[in-house]
């Protein structure tokens, strides 16, 4: 056979030959829309491949973007990495020390902006000094009078660009991008994707019983392109032919809603917390909304569990099938996928939201098991939970910077630092994080699952459940509860609804409502704060 290295050039050759016309739609702000092709993509990206050449970037050296889901975003993703440069996309959420740490330890050349982060990069500028330059994402016209050394504006240096460019050859194993996990605690740490992973990777999400992505679909991409590539889905959609509607800075319900509807949105992906907001908005507003213009077949939920009550009223409100999956920045990210298989068929709706809930079966290419904590496999019985560890073509070794394979045991199994059970049908449920799952009386308790039950009452919009010591028990839970707006609900309500839903011996020891809850950079709760905050809290059940 031939040997064709698997590269992200070839992806964007074969969209613009293959399927040219199709539209790319980005969100710039609220009045300004720009409408372009998979063709136009191309074409930029290779003048942006030539302007990089004329900056004197080299292959392997890394170009940041502190940027929104737009267009340019886009050219980016393909300009980049196809001239054989890194794309190193951060995080704009995280805090200003954690950016300048990430962008020093990475050695950026450039940082390639969105204009609403210039204040936040002026900030830190004085820090950065390896960065030779900063490209504004805008047109001359907008490009504002800014404290920063060299700064550049992106459609000059576009415009200035020829459009004739031929992609380097490069090995399939060359690096292409480069995502930093937000973890809770200490520095943030580098994943860098290869062009054959993140290949591999996106004909993964195009298989049917992956996240069946095809030419037919109108992608609402919602999941940021600075974490973990927008889950791969840029690629994936360059690779079927699909189209791109791109949301911008603004993921309120009202926006995503009027997308949905005015881009003929078929698929569409994000994590939970998006999706509540996305529901407040709708359930507030129903005399008014038509539902029956929105066409969503799928929506991909993940980053964190998907609670019960957004399977079912995407099914309720608009037939929409969620795709529950799991994955993290280590396993780029898409690993666990959870499609129906025939048994299921016919199944009352009740019993096939229970599956939907879990967060699947590996995709192939990855593999996935549950382990002791003295490092033996555990059975997939449904019951018993362990640590679960994946391998895989697009799972890394090592982080970046660090030796190979220091990430991973003997057997190459990474640790993901969390805990599931697999069912005979290998069905996996994640149940916790290792750091986050409640030890009472020597058994088990899931805040995830507790937490998901406490979302399906009416009158929450969030929840959040955390192990306090215990003098007698070890931990208990303690359950947070933020309310939907006007909304008031007491502490025996919360419970009598769970006490139908969850063990007796689960059931939270207090409730407390709060006005909000704290998130980390990715939109996850943030168990570290809210442990620290409530450390000294007394639980009722105390003697
Ligand atoms: P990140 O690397 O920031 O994407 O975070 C990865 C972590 O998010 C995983 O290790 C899980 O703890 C969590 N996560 C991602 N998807 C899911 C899911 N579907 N259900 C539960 N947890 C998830």
């Amino acid at each position: 056979m031939q040997q064709q290295p698997l590269l992200i050039s070839g992806l964007i050759e074969h969209v613009a030959m293959n399927h040219g016309r199709v539209n790319i739609v980005s969100h710039l702000s609220e009045t300004h829309v720009n409408r372009s092709t998979w063709g136009d993509v191309r074409t930029r990206s290779k003048r942006l491949a030539n302007a990089l050449e004329t900056l004197a970037v080299q292959p392997g050296q890394r170009i940041a973007t502190l940027a929104w889901n737009t267009h340019r975003h886009l050219e980016l993703y393909f300009g980049v990495s196809g001239m054989g440069a890194v794309l190193h996309t951060v995080n704009p959420r995280l805090f200003a020390e954690q950016i300048v740490y990430i962008i020093n330890h990475a050695a950026d050349e450039y940082v390639f902006f969105d204009v609403s982060f210039a204040d936040q990069l002026v900030a830190i500028a004085d820090e950065l000094p390896l960065v030779k330059g900063f490209v504004a994402l805008c047109d001359r016209s907008e490009l504002p009078q800014l404290a920063l050394p060299n700064l550049l504006c992106y459609e000059d240096l576009l415009a200035a660009a020829s459009p004739d460019y031929l992609w380097p050859e490069l090995d399939e194993n060359t690096a292409s991008s480069l995502c930093y996990t937000s973890g809770t605690t200490g520095n943030p740490k580098g994943v860098l994707y290869s062009h054959r992973s993140t290949v591999l990777q996106a004909w993964a999400a195009c298989t049917v019983d992956g996240l069946g992505l095809s030419a037919r679909d109108s992608v609402l991409l919602v999941a940021p392109m600075f974490h973990v590539n927008a889950w791969g889905v840029p690629y994936a959609s360059a690779m079927c032919g699909a189209k791109l509607v791109m949301p911008g800075h603004d993921v309120s319900g009202p926006r995503l809603f009027a997308h949905l509807r005015d881009e003929g949105c078929t698929f569409s992906l994000g994590v939970p917390t998006v999706w509540l907001g996305f529901f407040n908005y709708v359930e507030s507003n129903l005399a008014v909304l038509d539902l029956t213009n929105i066409r969503l077949a799928r929506v991909v939920v993940g980053g964190s569990a998907a609670p019960r009550a957004i399977v079912e009223k995407f099914h309720q409100l608009f037939g929409t099938f969620v795709i529950h999956s799991w994955g993290m920045t280590e396993t780029s990210p898409v690993a666990l996928v959870c499609n129906l298989l025939p048994a299921h068929e016919g199944l009352p709706l009740d019993k096939r939201i229970d599956i939907q809930t879990k967060q699947g079966r590996a995709i192939f290419g990855v593999e996935i098991d549950i382990f002791s904590p003295d490092g033996l496999r555990l059975p997939h019985d449904g019951t018993t939970v362990g640590e679960m560890k994946v391998r895989g073509p697009w799972v890394a070794s090592a982080y970046f910077g660090d030796a190979p394979g220091s990430a991973t045991d003997e057997q190459a199994w990474f640790s993901t630092g969390d805990v599931a059970l697999i069912d005979s049908e290998g069905f996996v449920q994640i149940t916790d994080r290792t750091k986050d799952v409640i030890k009472s009386g020597g058994e088990w308790i899931s805040s995830i699952d507790l937490e998901n039950a406490a979302v399906g009452h009416p009158k929450v919009s969030e929840a959040a459940v955390i192990g306090l010591a215990h003098s007698k028990w070890q931990e208990r839970p303690l359950l947070l509860v933020v309310t939907k707006p006007g909304e008031s609900l007491t502490r025996d309500e919360i419970l009598s609804f769970l006490s139908e839903r969850v063990a007796r011996w689960w059931l939270p020891d207090d409730v407390v409502f709060v006005d909000a809850l704290p998130h980390t950079a990715t939109g996850k709760l943030l168990k570290t704060k809210l442990r620290e905050q409530f450390r000294e809290h007394r639980l009722p059940t105390e003697v």
